[in-house]
């Protein structure tokens, strides 16, 4: 009975469709010239333009106009020859003006879109806008459960309110959450790439936001959405995702519907809740901002920018694997890994590229994974890697022993090189042949047994005279001579 009703149920697609906020890392404020940077005492960081005093002016900043049209270009966006700002209506505690300066219908890029990396090929999703807005202070609710709800009461800090923003809003072309990761990756890279940004998901200066709705396979029109807030990782949204497209699944496939909403995803529990039911666009009152005037930005300064983007993570990655010769899903490890730059400078320093670039996707990146660091802050130099690297080259280091000696560089800050640790650690692979033939001799005439087999033509006994020799030598002796000097005593061909 069970089985009936599985297969007759609806099967269904999801429509996914990111919006993405990205904190500029300008020095001052989007309309003012507070200072951005981190830290310092709440409040201090303010004046009377973004704490919203009677009569001051806001004045726009032109570096976030320059970052807005350069991420705009590195997402084949139009660049509008005239934008303009709006006033976004609403009350929240930590928004001093009760409205929210953001663009609204003419957006400085739009009609983008980004190739996103996926191991079955790119795919283009389109861009439907990138528009710049303000952010809002902070609210911080004093209690045990640091929400408001139980607070006992809330300060806040506008340390933060006018902090220039980016928002970049892609069309509803997602289907999975494995898509939406690849793409909130890739545009992390490229906001990393134009240095716009620190782009931390888990610090709040990278935020992301998805719409997701379901529709029966095959039909074209969108079913309700939801939309779902408060995800700080790669995995948070993608878990965030799957948990919103299976409760919708079990919402329509009972009969019920689903609504239109926005919901905060609960890292702990790993669920979705009802945060508010979804306001329309009409709620916000926008309209023109009469005290900013229009952005035009010069055709000859948008070439300029154009002309002076640095190389793009897709452009970046076909050069690897076209002059390197690496798989393109190692190219994407050390680009998402921010290895690139160390993958580069190794290579120069006479690292082999293949090994280069296993060393750092496979050891580097787990020993950065175990420590719970960023793996392109590892205190690796490219001279001790491509250091390391030639003593397994040439036959002084087994690949077990480098990786050892790979830790205690790592462990050392990066002080230590390969050889002075290979030195004074005495780990050098023994490759003296007279000094293993001595041992070689020692173990035929101990285990005579096992060697008479070897003779007699049992090639498989050999294993165990290989390794009663690699135990004399504590692991230092390199196992293909031993073999081959066993071969040759026992005159095995
Ligand atoms: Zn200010």
């Amino acid at each position: 009975m069970t089985t009936t009703t599985v297969e007759q149920a609806t099967r269904y697609e999801a429509v996914i469709g990111l919006e993405v906020h990205v904190e500029l890392s300008t020095r001052t404020k989007m309309f003012c010239g507070c200072a951005t940077d981190f830290g310092g005492d709440p409040n201090t960081r303010t004046c009377e333009v973004c704490l919203g005093h009677p009569g001051s002016l806001p004045v726009v900043n032109a570096g976030a106009v320059e970052s807005a049209i350069r991420l705009g270009l590195a997402l084949d966006c139009e660049i509008s020859p005239s934008s303009q700002f709006h006033r976004k209506n609403y009350f929240y505690p930590d928004m001093p003006k009760n409205y929210q300066i953001s663009q609204y219908d003419v957006p400085i890029c739009l009609r983008g879109h980004l190739d996103v990396p996926l191991d079955e090929g790119a795919r283009r999703i389109g861009i439907t806008r990138v528009h710049m807005e303000e952010d809002t202070g902070k609210s911080l609710h004093v209690g045990t459960s640091g929400r408001i709800r139980g607070a006992e009461y809330s300060l806040v800090d506008y340390n933060r309110a006018g902090i220039p923003l980016l928002e970049c809003v892609s069309e509803p072309d997602l289907r999975t959450s494995e898509e939406a990761r690849a793409y909130l990756a890739e545009l992390r890279a490229i906001v990393l790439a134009l240095a716009i940004s620190d782009a931390k998901l888990e610090e709040g200066s990278m935020r992301c936001d998805a719409n997701v709705s379901l529709r029966p396979v095959g039909h074209t029109v969108f079913g309700t959405r939801v939309e779902i807030k408060n995800m700080n990782s790669l995995r948070s949204l993608g878990r965030a995702i799957d948990h919103e497209i299976a409760r919708q699944t079990d919402l329509l496939r009972s009969g019920h519907e689903v609504m239109q909403e926005t919901r905060h995803w609960d890292e702990d529990r790993q669920v979705t809740s009802t945060l508010r039911t979804k306001e329309a666009v009409d709620d916000y009152r926008y309209f023109p901002d009469p005290d900013l005037l229009p952005v035009r930005p010069d055709p000859g300064w948008i070439d300029r920018l154009r002309d002076g983007l640095p190389e793009l993570p897709a452009a970046l990655r076909a050069r690897l694997a076209e002059r390197y010769g690496l798989a393109p899903p190692q190219v994407a490890t050390l680009n998402r890994n921010g290895l690139v730059g160390l993958f580069e400078a190794a290579v120069k320093a006479g690292g082999g590229p293949v090994d280069v670039a296993n060393w750092l996707t496979n050891e580097v990146t787990g020993w950065a994974t175990a420590q719970g660091i960023d793996p392109s802050t590892v205190p690796l130099p490219a001279a001790h890697l491509a250091q390391l690297i030639g003593l397994v080259g040439d036959g002084t280091l087994s690949s077990k022993l480098a990786r050892q000696v790979l830790d205690e560089v790592l462990e050392s800050g990066g002080a230590s090189m390969p050889k002075q640790i290979v030195e004074a650690r005495g780990l050098a692979q023994m490759s003296d042949a007279g000094e293993l033939e001595r041992i070689v001799d020692q173990v035929i005439t101990e285990q005579d047994e096992a060697a008479q087999r070897v003779r007699d033509g049992n090639a498989k006994a050999i294993g165990a005279l290989v390794g009663a020799v690699m135990r004399a030598t504590q692991g230092k002796a390199n196992p293909q001579m031993v073999n081959q000097l066993l071969r040759e005593r026992l005159t095995v061909s």
